[in-house]
């Protein structure tokens, strides 16, 4: 999917990029790469159905399970206009990587239909949600594939999707993860990949000389993961000082007050007309230019690219998105010192929870949140401290590389150990 018409790469392409980059220092060889790059299976399915206005419109639904010899496929479901197979693909060997660094026992998958939820309403969106696990229901189960929220999905599409497959199943939890507390969902789910996010930027604070409590932070995109991170960042003592998402951007030099932006957001406001004492709204451009300490992609893949990476003026960037960045604005953030925590570790805490919330599904039972945030903490931790470790062995090595290479070998590891090839 192209989000910006400079967007100079596809995500299937970024992934791949950074895929060789890491396999190029593991000295990969071709046949080995081609194994690790192809999926392992691909469904699509045709959604016809009835809207409102009595039209019929066809969806395409799909599911892209990447690689599955660490554990389960596992990875989100994503409603969005311009989602294909290619994008889906994509997303889905980020999910192996993923939950391969994060040391978690999942393989990597990714769905979704390419429809606009904001023009359904809610008995469409569930008709269409049903409609999609039915097609899609074979290929997927508790040890085999395990969906969760993604890009503009949550609890309830959860429930729905949850509840279609205990149709044919039996009651069964373990089958998504994202869901509502009130059937089974784990604490802490809903803020995780956040957590996981400001977990990472107080390990990697010091590296650029930051004290997270005196940090400026700018967020793009302010869904769960944006709207997450401004409120866990500013527990912190952190200030938010820009936000942006589809509809506009805001500033506020004192800092934003981000418990109340988000209800603002939640209750259908549009960030572009929140209006509060010292916040003013700001171009585009203006806002990537604000400068901070820490900018944090939350929105959708290719946002900062070879035509706009000039105006960001941070030192830190945090990946929350999956595929924020391009190869060559990620080459051109390198060259002027400022420090990356890529999308494969950084927003791990999201699938790690989910981990959390399978693990107590297969048990029914439940932990308190603290428990799960403690958990998430060791878990976001080590796997800093491993790719870490990973790129100080050789001067010059990004986060991503290192991140990369440990999730590939590990992937390598379980796949020979099984005799996959
Ligand atoms: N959609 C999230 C991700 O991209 C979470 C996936 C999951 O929990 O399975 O990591």
């Amino acid at each position: 999917m192209q989000t910006t018409a400079q967007a100079e790469l596809s995500s299937f392409e970024l992934v791949r990029h950074y895929f060789h980059l890491a396999a190029d220092e593991l000295a990969l060889q071709d046949d080995l790469r081609d194994v690790l790059l192809r999926p392992y299976r691909e469904v699509q399915v045709a959604i016809p159905m009835r809207l409102r206005d009595g039209r019929i419109r066809t969806f395409s639904g799909y599911r892209v399970q990447h690689n599955g010899a660490r554990g389960p496929f596992k990875g989100g479901v994503r409603f969005h206009p311009e989602v294909d197979l290619d994008e889906f693909r994509a997303l889905a060997g980020l999910m192996t990587w993923k939950t391969a660094i994060a040391g978690i026992p999942f393989g990597g998958a990714k769905g979704g239909i390419d429809c606009d939820p904001r023009l359904l309403d809610a008995a469409e969106l569930e008709k269409l949600t049903r409609a999609y696990m039915q097609r899609i229901d074979k290929v997927l189960g508790p040890t085999r594939d395990i969906p969760a929220p993604d890009v503009n999905t949550n609890a309830q599409v959860m429930a729905w999707m949850m509840d279609e497959y205990g149709k044919g199943h039996g009651y069964t939890p373990a089958i998504v993860t994202g869901k509502p507390i009130a059937l089974e969902g784990s604490y802490g789910r809903e803020a995780a990949t956040a957590r996981g996010l400001v977990y990472l930027f107080r390990e990697a604070a010091p590296t650029v000389n930051l004290v997270p409590s005196e940090a400026t932070v700018a967020i793009q995109g302010f869904g769960n993961v944006g709207s997450w991170v401004g409120r866990l960042m500013q527990q912190l003592g952190a200030r938010v000082i820009a936000v942006s998402d589809a509809t506009g951007s805001i500033r506020a030099e004192r800092g934003l007050d981000t418990g109340a932006l988000a209800a603002y957001v939640r209750g259908g406001g549009r960030l572009a007309e929140y209006e509060a004492d010292g916040v003013e709204a700001i171009g585009g451009e203006e806002f990537l230019a604000t400068p901070c300490d820490v900018f944090v992609p939350a929105a959708l893949g290719g946002m900062i690219h070879a035509s706009n990476v000039h105006l960001l003026d941070c030192r830190l960037l945090l990946e929350g998105a999956n595929g924020p960045t391009t190869p060559q604005a990620d080459l051109a953030l390198q060259e002027r010192g400022v420090f990356i925590v890529p999308d494969v570790m950084a927003n791990a805490g999201g699938v790690v929870v989910s981990y959390f919330e399978w693990v107590q599904n297969l048990q029914h039972f439940r932990w308190d949140e603290r428990e799960v945030n403690e958990r998430l903490g060791t878990i976001m931790r080590r796997a800093y401290r491993e790719v870490s470790e990973r790129a100080a062995r050789k001067p010059g090595t990004s986060l991503r590389v290192a991140a990369f290479s440990l999730g590939i070998e590990r992937v390598v590891e379980a796949a020979r150990l099984r005799g996959n090839f």
